[in-house]
């Protein structure tokens, strides 16, 4: 049996959540985790393939340990999670020293598997795509020191947009039961964890099994009673399916934090009927209003992408309009990258690598410039943050505030894991500077 293990993660949230289950797994075998690959007996590279750098990414990494792997043959070397099981069989031809494939909808069974490996020295390829949930199991201690913490409420997507590969890498829907899900909570808070995000790629089409099939905000408002836990966030939101009963819960539940990141991908109409988003710009927009009259301190972030095949310059100007209609406080945005395997790739029109990082970057030099202003806006005022470690220069404590803004101050004591109340001095394009007024440890 091997004795240390090593993962490397790559991508998205729900990457990281699943590198937590995978580790707690290997962990439970009696290996021990350790964070330089050099020294580790299992190394797991969890991979992404949204867009092709996300896999070129991957490829470099595998790249790199494939060195450790010639100079120790005796480690096991595993691609897991999105890329893994787009490319399965063929990567394994490609880069022959890999001993384990894994997509994200087999990770429940790494135990066996690993066994498997172990007693048989065979490669394994496991990418069904069919396989259940994975059942919970926590590992005492795993999230001690950890202030924030996941838990994936879902697995899969059922939606198709037409650019995107998850639905094909992930699987369809399906949902874990509230009781899990709350058990799962209970420990993450029993270990310290005081901030729990739940995800899932579309959470508002959540959908328990049951007679009473219970929805997204009622596990919200479960989740949200648990004695411990002082703030609640989940992502991702899909605009088609964000209810009113959902809205409300901005207003009633005093856990649940201001903050919806609710990505709407493009402006025009005609763009979003093409990736098959099932919602217009206007609908768009009402979903803005009715969230901020239920709350007027609510932040809204957001993906976008641009240059979908056949995206004109009108309909790109159409997406700068909606940035500037709502004025969002962040955006995470993208060049549409061509992945094999959707509808899109199959669309004429491809717009030119250029033209795309043109229209990137006017969209970002306006979204950064909206971001100063709303962070300028806070100077002056008080905030509640979470404090959630030191930051990375000057020794600062750092933490965020409900509407997930990161804030760092100067404390002589060490306010890790508790809220404290902070006037905000600066507002910078991706921080804010606090001083601190109140604290209750
Ligand atoms: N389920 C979430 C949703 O519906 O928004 C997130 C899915 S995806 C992992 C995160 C973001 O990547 C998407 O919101 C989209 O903006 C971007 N994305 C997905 N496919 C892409 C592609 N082919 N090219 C560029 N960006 C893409
Ligand atoms: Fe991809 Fe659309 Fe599903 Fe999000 S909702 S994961 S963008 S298919």
């Amino acid at each position: 049996m091997s004795h240390k293990f090593s993962i490397i993660t790559m991508g998205c949230q729900m990457n990281e959540c699943d590198s937590d289950y995978m580790a707690q797994s290997l962990a439970h075998l009696g290996l021990l985790p350790v964070n330089d690959p050099n020294d580790a007996d299992l190394i797991l590279i969890n991979t992404c393939t949204v867009r092709a750098k996300a896999e070129q990414k991957a490829l470099s990494q595998l790249g790199r340990m494939s060195i450790i792997k010639r100079r120790k043959p005796e480690v096991i070397l595993g691609v897991v999670g999105c890329m893994a099981q787009q490319q399965g069989t063929e990567l394994i031809k490609r880069f022959p020293q890999i001993d384990l494939i894994m997509g994200p909808r087999e990770l429940g069974r790494i135990q066996d598997v690993l066994k498997r490996i172990i007693s048989d020295r065979q490669r394994v390829i496991a990418i069904d795509l069919r396989a259940c949930l994975p059942s919970y199991f926590p590992f005492g201690g795993y999230f001690e020191g950890r202030v924030a913490g996941f838990i994936s409420i879902m697995q899969g997507c059922n939606n198709f947009c037409t650019y995107c590969i998850v639905p094909y890498v992930r699987g369809r829907e399906i949902s874990r039961s509230p009781e899990d899900i709350i058990s799962e909570a209970r420990n993450l808070i029993r270990e310290g964890v005081k901030e729990i995000t739940l995800l899932g790629q579309n959470v508002n089409s959540y959908r328990a099994e049951g007679q009473k099939r219970p929805n997204f905000a009622f596990l919200l408002r479960e989740v949200s009673r648990l004695e411990g836990l002082l703030r609640l966030r989940f992502t991702t939101s899909h605009p088609k399916d964000l209810s009113d009963e959902l809205i409300q819960c901005f207003a009633h539940l005093d856990k649940l934090c201001p903050h919806l990141h609710l990505p709407f991908q493009a402006g025009s109409n005609s763009v979003l009927k093409r990736m098959k988003r099932g919602y217009t710009r206007d609908h768009y927009i009402d979903l803005i209003a009715k969230l901020r009259s239920m709350n007027p301190e609510i932040a809204i972030t957001s993906d976008v992408m641009v240059g979908f095949p056949g995206e004109s310059e009108s309909e790109f100007l159409q997406t700068l309009d909606l940035i500037e209609k709502v004025r969002f406080d962040a955006i995470f945005s993208f060049k549409y990258s061509d992945r094999k395997g959707t509808f899109a790739y199959k669309m004429g029109e491809k717009i030119d690598e250029a033209e795309k990082a043109s229209r990137l970057s006017a969209l970002q030099s306006l979204q950064r410039q909206i971001t100063l202003e709303k962070n300028r806006a806070l100077e002056g005022k008080q905030l509640e943050v979470l404090v959630e470690g030191r930051s990375k220069k000057g020794g600062q404590l750092t933490g965020r505030t409900g509407t997930n803004k990161v804030v760092n101050f100067d404390s002589d004591f060490n306010h890790i894991g508790s809220l404290v109340k902070l006037q905000i001095k600066d507002g910078f394009q991706n921080s804010l500077q606090g001083e601190i007024i109140l604290f209750n440890n």
